[in-house]
């Protein structure tokens, strides 16, 4: 795989976090009590309202659309709109999500502010499994269900509210880009593939197939998250979520479903 073909994917991978960058900078926060637009100095406490995180999907979500196309094959969409409702219902997410499907080759799949998630033709053409499928979307809805892009936005806005007072007091010097800590990104990752475990077990799906479903991932060259400043390795997400299935944690929660039992007696996953 040429370094042209990992380049457009990464590109692809990060093109809701430049839509939002772009967005942001031009564009304030209001508060929880609504008294008007913040542009710098939000307390750290303070959220992007859902009218502000739905105006950042929306115009991340149309770039999308103009750089891709959508994917007009009806059984695909109906295939993902199915499995997707399965999921959605088991997250109990109380935001609903609009899923739909890139023109891409590249297998990627991109969760964004609002309430949207897309899928590249690539992707399910990598998940013929319906089971591997729920957990690739579990994944993202778990992004959306745990605020992730709220949490995003907000890092986004502080970071560049901080370079520009670093630009003032160096009088013009250039500031930061205003991405969110790699760290953050990355722990949030894990802590998607945790939450998709549990909608899997909740939706009587096996919850190792996660473990399944980074394996497969893995195994595609373009997909090479080594130098990926968003995303840990495939091989750090297995270990992270692999450690979780068998947590104290985990069994507590998870203890009356049947997938979860089932992993328990040690039955290999379908
Ligand atoms: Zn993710």
């Amino acid at each position: 795989m040429g370094a042209d073909r990992r380049c457009r994917f990464v590109k692809l991978l990060l093109l809701a976090a430049i839509a939002m960058a772009a967005l942001v900078s031009g564009g304030g926060w209001r508060s929880d009590a609504g008294r008007g637009s913040v542009v710098l100095g939000l307390p750290a406490a303070a959220a992007p309202s859902a009218d502000y995180e739905a105006q950042v999907g929306r115009n991340a979500a149309r770039e999308m659309e103009r750089q891709h196309g959508l994917c007009t094959d009806a059984a695909l969409n109906a295939r993902v709109a199915r499995l997707a409702a399965v999921i959605h219902k088991a997250s109990g997410c109380a935001t609903p999500v609009r899923i739909r499907i890139l023109n891409s080759r590249e297998p990627n799949g991109v969760a964004l502010p609002g309430g949207y998630i897309y899928l590249t033709r690539g992707l399910l053409r990598l998940l013929p499994e319906d089971e591997l499928l729920c957990a690739a979307l579990a994944h993202e809805i778990a992004h959306i269900a745990l605020g992730h892009m709220t949490q995003m936005l907000r890092e986004r806005e502080a970071a560049q509210a901080g370079a520009a007072r670093s630009t003032e007091s160096a009088g013009g010097a250039e500031g930061g880009t205003g991405a969110p800590a790699g760290n953050a990104m990355h722990a949030r990752e894990k802590e998607a593939d945790q939450a998709a475990a549990r909608y899997l077990c909740i939706a009587n799906i096996d919850p190792r197939l996660i473990v399944r479903l980074l394996a497969r991932l893995s195994e595609q060259p373009e997909l090479d998250a080594s130098a990926s400043a968003t995303h840990p390795t495939w091989e750090e997400r297995i270990r992270s979520v692999s450690a979780y299935l068998n947590s104290p944690q985990f069994q507590a929660e998870m203890a009356s479903w049947a997938p979860f039992q089932r992993q328990q007696a040690g039955t290999p996953p379908q």
